[in-house]
């Protein structure tokens, strides 16, 4: 730290780490006066547990087994830096965990497979198709190609998409055209994939299975229900009219701009009276800015200073990030990587 600006020496951070370790340490919020204290931000009440130390670094170790799969447990400053999506994706999808784990298999072609298990040198008595018998059974052909599943498809509408599907190769194309589709035949084409796969586990073990238009019956209701359950809620539209404050008090509408891919965030802050009088307006630039809960961080922080700089003393702040005013919460101990600023803003705000 250099002594007289209170925040990092730059050049001392470069010269001591590795290019990557400076990056991360540049990118943490320093507050004056404070004491260094541990933080542990991947437990929800910041305590560090072998448990979650190793809950953690199972994590790690499987996404750097599987090019980047994981879920994070943090809100903020999170572990997700892999530069491959697809995980995020999978694990975003609007449906049950079950069904995001047998798209994961599907991505990372680990589902037990006859043709799959056999390649491995696993004993198998016979590769043929469990719905036609006379298909080897790959991924292609028990979820595209054999008749039994083409009803399945016919009666979902969706025959067009299947025989768009039928002409990819591989894993990797197929996973790029359910993402370029609508949400909504993504959800339908995973759930019923996800339905047909334990129709035929339960066909394996000669157990009763549902018919092909059973399966597409209930994945149309079952799509819907997930998409009304999981996802989320939309954002009320900006058609919102700003809301005066109360007499004599100034209001400060406060955001961050943050891009993802670069390590800066933009901010502004308007100051209106309650008669929605400009009382004054700032914007400005932050580096090493590592995520958007941070740039609404820093954004309310500079509105702080801001109202202070104005010596307006009966201020109040609105900013859109739910995140953001969870953490501003007095009742709550932020123990992210951005602690510092939050406790600094209501050190400022007298919370
Ligand atoms: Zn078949």
């Amino acid at each position: 730290m250099d002594p007289s600006t209170g925040q990092w020496d730059e050049c001392l951070v470069r010269d001591t780490f590795c290019a990557e370790d400076a990056r991360h340490i540049l990118q943490m919020p320093l507050r004056e006066g404070v004491h260094d204290f541990v933080a542990w931000q991947f437990d929800s009440k910041g305590i560090h547990s072998v448990k979650s130390a190793y809950k953690m670094h199972m994590e790690l170790k499987s996404m750097r087994k599987n090019g980047g799969v994981g879920r994070s447990t943090a809100k903020a400053g999170n572990l997700n830096t892999c530069n491959d999506d697809s995980w995020k994706r999978i694990w975003r999808l609007p449906c049950p965990r079950t069904v995001q784990m047998f798209t994961w298999r599907l991505r990372h072609e680990s589902l037990a497979l006859l043709t799959n298990m056999q390649r491995r040198g696993l004993k198998v008595k016979s590769t043929k198709c469990f719905f036609c018998g006379h298909a080897d059974e790959d991924g292609g052909h028990l979820f595209i190609k054999c008749k039994s599943v083409k009803v399945v498809w016919r009666e979902l509408a969706l025959e067009k998409e299947r025989r768009e599907l039928g002409a990819i190769s591989s894993v990797h194309a197929m996973m790029d055209y359910l993402w370029g589709l609508n949400i909504l035949k993504r959800m339908q084409i995973l759930t019923f994939w996800w339905m047909w796969w334990s129709a035929r586990n339960k066909l394996r073990k000669g157990e009763r299975v549902l018919t092909a238009a059973e399966v597409a019956r209930r994945t149309r209701s079952s799509t819907l229900e997930y998409m009304q359950v999981f996802l989320p809620e939309p954002k009320p539209q900006c058609t919102d009219k700003w809301r005066p404050p109360a007499q004599d008090m100034v209001k400060f509408n406060v955001d961050g701009a943050f891009v993802p891919g670069e390590l800066h965030a933009g901010w502004g802050a308007v100051a209106r009276t309650s008669d929605g009088e400009v009382v004054g307006a700032r914007a400005g630039r932050q580096e090493l800015i590592q995520d958007a809960f941070a740039a609404e961080a820093v954004a309310l922080s500079n509105a702080v200073s801001f109202a202070s700089d104005l010596g307006i003393i009966r201020a109040e702040f609105e900013t859109d990030s739910q995140l953001l005013a969870e953490a501003m919460d007095i009742r709550k101990v932020d123990s992210s990587a951005y602690a510092a600023v939050i406790e600094d803003t209501k050190y400022q705000l007298k919370l």
